[in-house]
C-alpha cells in the first residue's frame, strides 16, 4: 500500500475538541496505539504527520516503530500570529521567534518544518477561503529560514496566489492547494515541489449533513479538475488524506484518497466534460506517478 503523506495523529476524524480532550491530562498512549495499529493493519508503513500543539505527534514518533511504521513529523506547525494555524501548532510575531520555533523542532527531534500560508476552505461560502493569505514576503522568509537551517518545508496552502508564492519560494510540498489557477498549476508542475491535494477532505463531506451537498459537489468537481490538470502538466502528486480531519479516519482515509484519485484519473478520465483539458492515465501510469511522488517525500522529509 502507498504511504499516508498527510495525517494528524491528534485528531479522530469526528470531533476536534473531543479528540484533543482525550489527551487533556497527558498523552493517552492507547489512543495513539489504536490509530497506529489502524495503519499497520492496512499495510500502510509510512506516515507523515502535519503536527499538533499538544505533543501528540512527538509521542506517536516514539511508538510508530513498534508497528513497523516509518513516521515523519514536524512535531508542530508554525503560523504567523493572527493567521490560521493555532489548531495544529504555534504562532510567531517576529523572525527571531520564528527562528526559535525552528530551533525547537531541531532540539526536539522533528524531521521537517510545517508552515501555514493560508486559511482553509470555507464550506459555507462557495469558492472562498476563511481568511486572506499570508503575504508573499513572509512566505518566502519562512521557507528561506527553514531551508537555511537544513529542513525541508511542508506548506499548508490554499489559493492561487499563496500557492504560487510558496512554489516560487522553493517549498518542498504543497498541502491541499485548493483554488489553484492555471499559472499556479504550471508553476507547481515545473517545480520540484510535491502536491498533496488531500482530496478526500472534500469528497468525504458529501452526505455528512453538516454542509450543503450541492456546494460540496461543486468543490469536488473543481478540485478534481485541478488534480487531473496537475497530472496532465506533470506535477508530482502524492497521496495524503489529512487523516483525522472531519470524516477522514486514520488508515481508511488513505484508502479513500486513493479510491477517489483513481476514480478521477481512470474511470471518469476523458468521459466527463471538463473545463480543463481531457486527460487520463492508465492504472500502471497512475500508480507509478503516485509512487514516484511518495518516494520524493520519503527522501526529503
Ligand atoms: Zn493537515
Amino acid at each position: 500500500m502507498f504511504g499516508e503523506c498527510h495525517a494528524h495523529l491528534i485528531m479522530d476524524g469526528e470531533n476536534y475538541r473531543k479528540a484533543v480532550a482525550v489527551h487533556a491530562n497527558g498523552v493517552q498512549e492507547e489512543d495513539l496505539r489504536t490509530k497506529l495499529a489502524g495503519y499497520a493493519a492496512r499495510g500502510i508503513c509510512f506516515v507523515r504527520d502535519g503536527g499538533d500543539s499538544h505533543g501528540i505527534s512527538a509521542r506517536a514518533l516514539q511508538l510508530a516503530g513498534e508497528y513497523g511504521i516509518t513516521y515523519r513529523t514536524p512535531l508542530f506547525a508554525i503560523h504567523k500570529r493572527g493567521h490560521y494555524g493555532g489548531i495544529v501548532g504555534f504562532p510567531f510575531d517576529t523572525w527571531k521567534e520564528y527562528e526559535q520555533l525552528v530551533g525547537r523542532v531541531r532540539a526536539e527531534g522533528g524531521h521537517f518544518i510545517k508552515i501555514m500560508c493560508s486559511g482553509i476552505l470555507d464550506f459555507r461560502r462557495r469558492g472562498a477561503l476563511t481568511e486572506p493569505p499570508v503575504e508573499r514576503e513572509d512566505i518566502r522568509e519562512m521557507i528561506h529560514i527553514a531551508h537555511e537551517e537544513g529542513f525541508s518545508v511542508m506548506a499548508h496552502v490554499n489559493g492561487a496566489k499563496a500557492v504560487l508564492d510558496a512554489v516560487e519560494a522553493g517549498v518542498d510540498s504543497v498541502e491541499h492547494g485548493n483554488f489553484m489557477d492555471e499559472d499556479a498549476l504550471q508553476a507547481l508542475a515545473e517545480s520540484d515541489a510535491v502536491w498533496v491535494p488531500t482530496y478526500v477532505t472534500i469528497t468525504n463531506l458529501i452526505g455528512s449533513g453538516r454542509f450543503e451537498d450541492t456546494a460540496i459537489a461543486g468543490l469536488v468537481q473543481e478540485q478534481g479538475e485541478r488534480i487531473r490538470r496537475g497530472f496532465e502538466l506533470g506535477a508530482r502528486i502524492a497521496l495524503g488524506s489529512d487523516a483525522g480531519a472531519f470524516r477522514v479516519p486514520h488508515g481508511e482515509g488513505l484508502l479513500d484518497e486513493y479510491r477517489e484519485i483513481r476514480r478521477l484519473m481512470l474511470e471518469a478520465g476523458g468521459k466527463e466534460k471538463e473545463s480543463f483539458a481531457q486527460f487520463h492515465l492508465t492504472e500502471e501510469e497512475l500508480d507509478g506517478r503516485l509512487a514516484e511522488a511518495e518516494e520524493q517525500i520519503r527522501r526529503k522529509f
